[in-house]
């Protein structure tokens, strides 16, 4: 199986909503066919608007919500239906990272017992916890006197830090940060990701890593994956993705990013159109009625995601016969 740690098969994730007596109930297409593999050691970083369906993906790996069909298999092993036994025993190989430090960790709980609470679902027993929770605490740039105290206690960095270390404790073989970074101070944010980097260099980390700023994902992935409405329509290395994009939708993100240099100074543009409705997502190509490429064959026909060379893949009919 050649190293992947995580391969992800034509994914959906539906949301029911409504539905009664007199009405079938619609359902909210947040990741609807969506295939991807992450090698060992690699981060692959999802990107794309709100709404565009990488927290879905994310949360399915994790086990936090259930995927509607496709498959997703971690170190060779579907993770979808495991049995009670096999899912105590990986699931805890699959640690999440959450937005926002203020919500994900439990306020009456102290640090030394949130660090090593995934340790303890996991069964493990014959450690000293207190000795490994000062252990963690350290690798993240905190100390053992922080042991002993609340969340509230800690700034919303150092929140974070007490994430990272709790999602840390397993050895996980994946950690999905879903937008670690984007519910802190500016100032903090290039901390955290600094953080990330250095832990993935030293302890070879693999990593789904996702965020809606393409200037962040620009700094710690090794491959992207641009998400629209549901879809990957761009996937490659980052070099190639980010710095020759070839999906407009790609573009547009890229376009959207204020360049802080005065003399390289770019307009800051912000995508025209409203992204689409999940529920009911234009026909063709889901980005058509924002795309200022489309022809008349993006309205009608979805374009495939297919090879442009033996990394990059790229879902637009302007490349496709
Ligand atoms: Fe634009 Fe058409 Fe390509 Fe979609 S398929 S991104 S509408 S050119």
């Amino acid at each position: 199986m050649e190293n992947k740690v995580v391969e992800v098969e034509d994914l959906k994730v539906y949301y029911e909503r409504g539905g009664g007596l007199l009405s079938k109930p619609m359902y909210i297409k947040a990741v609807d066919g969506v295939s991807f593999s992450i090698s060992r050691g690699e981060v692959l970083g999802l990107v794309g608007e709100s709404g565009s369906g990488k927290t879905s993906v994310g949360k399915a790996i994790a086990g936090i919500v259930r995927p509607t069909s496709g498959k997703i298999s971690v170190l060779g092993r579907d993770i979808i239906n495991l049995s009670r036994g096999e899912a105590r025993r990986l699931r805890p190989k699959i640690q999440m990272i959450f937005q926002n430090p203020f919500s994900s960790l439990d306020p009456r709980m102290r640090v030394r017992d949130i660090i090593v609470e995934p340790l303890k679902i996991a069964g493990i027993k014959d450690i000293d916890f207190r000795v490994k929770a000062a252990e963690l605490l350290e690798m993240v740039g905190l100390s053992e006197e922080h042991l002993d105290r609340f969340p509230h206690q800690f700034s919303g960095g150092q929140r974070q830090r007490i994430a990272i270390a709790r999602a840390l404790s397993t050895n996980p073989e994946l950690i999905i940060a879903d937008e670690p970074t984007s519910a802190l101070d500016v100032s903090i944010q290039a901390q955290i990701l600094n953080l990330l980097k250095e832990l993935r260099d030293k302890l070879d980390l693999t990593m789904l890593f996702i965020s809606h700023d393409i200037g962040v994902i620009r700094y710690i992935a090794d491959r992207v994956a641009v998400m629209y409405a549901g879809k990957i329509v761009e996937l490659g290395n980052k070099r190639d993705v980010i710095d020759e994009p070839l999906h407009p939708y790609t573009e547009s993100l890229l376009e959207a990013v204020p360049v802080p240099h005065p003399s390289k100074r770019r307009k800051e543009t912000i995508i025209p159109g409203e992204p689409p409705d999940p529920i009911n997502p234009p026909s063709g190509c889901r980005f058509h009625p924002r795309c200022p490429h489309a022809l008349d064959i993006c309205r009608t026909v979805e374009p495939k995601l297919i090879y442009m060379d033996n990394s990059r893949m790229v879902a637009c009919h302007l490349y496709q016969d």
